[in-house]
């Protein structure tokens, strides 16, 4: 079971799975129970789309709900975990996480990353700027051409490449640099 998680190979697996068998009963029932609890008290916002602890009965997680946020800026992210390292900086827009990236050879881009609803909010919420945060690598520029492409006359498009060095990805970068290259993003 444990070869469907993202980076575990069979060999890991069979670690996992021997550690499982030597912990006592008490402690697998309790793993047991706090995945089980992952799918009641996480859930997915209706608005980024990042995974959160549910705490309210709200639809959309803090970061969409704070009103103080700066409501005209919207950070689009590849992955959840690039919104935690944005915190760090001194961002205080709102984001979007698109799920992943597009593959160079992708013919149909929607089905990579969520570009539909993308569109759909930036129609809607016709935000005054989009900062594109991807990675500096090709695949990261050739999403970046893609949305810029699709974005095109919605809203002011930005991006954070030039600020990452060749090959970072946002998730690893530091606090500072993330938040030189929003400051010089063009
Ligand atoms: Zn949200």
């Amino acid at each position: 079971m444990f070869e469907k998680f993202p980076g575990i190979g069979p060999r890991q697996a069979r670690r996992f799975v021997q550690y499982l068998l030597v912990v006592s009963p008490a402690v697998r029932q309790e793993i047991a129970e706090q995945i089980k609890a992952l799918g009641t008290q996480t859930a997915q916002c209706k608005k980024c789309y990042r995974w959160y602890t549910k705490e309210g009965s709200g639809a959309t997680c803090p970061v969409c709900a704070d009103t103080h946020r700066e409501q005209s800026l919207l950070f689009v992210v590849e992955k959840d975990a690039d919104i935690d390292n944005v915190e760090r900086s001194n961002y205080k827009g709102l984001y979007f996480v698109l799920g992943g990236i597009i593959p160079l050879a992708a013919e149909e881009p929607e089905k990579h990353i969520r570009l539909r609803e993308l569109i759909k909010r930036a129609e809607a919420e016709k935000p005054a700027e989009i900062i594109l945060g991807l990675s500096a690598t090709t695949e990261g520029d050739h999403t970046r051409e893609i949305l810029a492409e699709k974005l095109r006359g919605l809203s002011k498009i930005s991006s954070l490449g030039r600020g990452l060095s060749t090959g970072s990805e946002l998730e690893y970068a530091d606090p500072d640099t993330i938040a030189s290259a929003l400051s010089s993003r063009t």
